[in-house]
């Protein structure tokens, strides 16, 4: 019969991949703590607007690649293709800000994005999206900086990039729009479809446009750097001077707008060499205006999204042979040694003990192979005589040494083993 495989771009997360994600996420719950974030779990279908609003119409992400359906009530929703959106809605609808005057917020799970599949790119993925909400004070992206960096560092990853930029605000951005718009008057016939159509809509995204010729345009295209008014400049550099007090090294890259519409001001991604083609581990930046935007009060924020797939490849995979395997293991033969297999074996394991056994009654060789793959440390040795006499025979397997146990106390004989 044909078999059913997954949904193309989706993929599954197996063991022992699934011991990285288990680890980075251990990690992530340690180091934001220390940070005073605390974790939220959001929806992953939230109304389409949320995101038609809050990321931005003209963006990739809304224009083509949202999992967008009509439910049976006849409501348009969206599998979130980030969090962003979601956790601000949340913070609004909870009045979070009510209760302190700075949010701190994270969150771990799947977004849906309709791309193009390729190595590091999936149509589900997963992030781990942190969120600061509260005054626009530049201490508040330095402070966000230095926890990424540690984190990232904390599970062993180096060789990484930080890029930031500074996307201007409310006040300073229009006037970079515009030079945008007049650096390209006369220089469509250059630019991709898609760019040209988006010199009207979001001359900015085109900074972002992957197509050779639109990137050659842009090198030579104005940089915000040039346009930053004095408050986002003093913004822009009291980050710098306070990511260099934590000798983070970091890069200024004029060309960085990433890819949601929110942001305004501190703009940052990290890189790496390692990921080949898709080569940013997490992207973030400042947004002052979206909770507003969203229908909640005045208040800024900033975030990140780390990508999952792509941080734990950057991890090496564990040697099966130098994990640890089970403490021990149960060969059994025979039907009532299988029987008293059983019983030893799942009162170990109640006691928090790895313990494995074997129910097929295969030949001691064959169990025996079994332990050795399992890299167990210790395998008891059941036979009917054994039972009988009330004694097990007890070998070491890092040492290739046995020794006989009695039965009565081998509960507490194994668990002596384990202290
Ligand atoms: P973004 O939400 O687009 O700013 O992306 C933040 C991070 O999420 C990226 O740096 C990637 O690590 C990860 N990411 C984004 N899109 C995908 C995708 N389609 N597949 C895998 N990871 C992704």
């Amino acid at each position: 019969m044909e078999i059913i495989t997954a949904v193309r771009g989706f993929k599954d997360i197996l063991p022992p991949e699934t011991d990285k994600w288990r680890y980075i996420e251990g990690k992530a719950h340690d180091v934001f703590s220390a940070f005073g974030f605390r974790e939220i779990r959001i929806p992953i279908l939230e109304k389409t607007e949320l995101f038609r609003r809050g990321i931005g119409e003209s963006t990739d992400i809304v224009e083509k690649e949202m999992y967008t359906f009509t439910d049976r009530g006849e409501e348009s929703l969206t599998l979130r293709p980030e969090a962003t959106a979601s956790v601000i809605r949340a913070y609004i609808e909870h009045a979070l800000h009510a209760a302190e005057p700075v949010t701190k917020l994270y969150a771990i799970g799947p977004m849906f994005r309709r791309e193009r599949p390729q190595k590091g790119r999936y149509r589900q993925f997963n992030q781990i999206d942190v969120e600061i909400l509260g005054p626009d004070d530049p201490h508040i992206d330095a402070e966000l900086l230095v926890m990424v960096i540690h984190f990232l560092r904390s599970v062993g990853l180096s060789s990484l990039n930080l890029e930031i930029n500074s996307l201007g605000c409310e006040k300073c951005r229009p006037g970079f729009r515009e030079a945008i718009v007049s650096f390209l008057r006369g220089r469509e016939e250059e630019l991709c479809g898609d760019c040209r159509r988006r010199l009207s809509t979001n001359p900015l995204r085109i900074f972002d446009c992957k197509v050779e010729p639109c990137r050659e345009v842009m090198t030579q295209a104005p940089r915000m750097t040039d346009f930053v008014c004095e408050d986002c400049r003093r913004h822009f550099e009291t980050l710098q001077q306070n990511l260099e007090q934590f000798q983070i090294a970091y890069q200024v890259n004029p060309k960085m707008v990433r890819g949601l519409d929110y942001y305004t001001r501190t703009t940052f991604e990290v890189t790496t060499e390692h990921l080949g083609a898709q080569n940013a581990v997490l992207g973030g930046g400042r947004y002052d205006h979206l909770v507003r935007d969203l229908g909640g009060p005045d208040i800024s924020g900033i975030g990140f999204a780390i990508g999952l797939e792509r941080m734990a490849s950057l991890i090496p995979e564990p040697d099966a042979k130098t994990s640890p395997g089970p403490l021990l293991f149960i060969a059994a033969l025979g039907d009532k040694a299988l029987q008293e297999a059983f019983l030893l074996c799942n009162r170990l394991r109640l006691k928090g003990i790895l313990a494995e056994t074997d129910y097929t009654g295969r030949s001691l060789k064959s169990q025996m192979k079994r332990a050795d793959k399992l890299n167990t440390a210790f395998t008891v040795i059941l036979g009917e005589k054994e039972l009988v006499e009330k004694r097990a025979l007890l070998r070491n397997m890092r040492q290739s040494t046995q020794e006989e146990i009695g039965l009565d106390d081998i509960e507490e004989t194994i668990l002596k083993l384990a202290r």
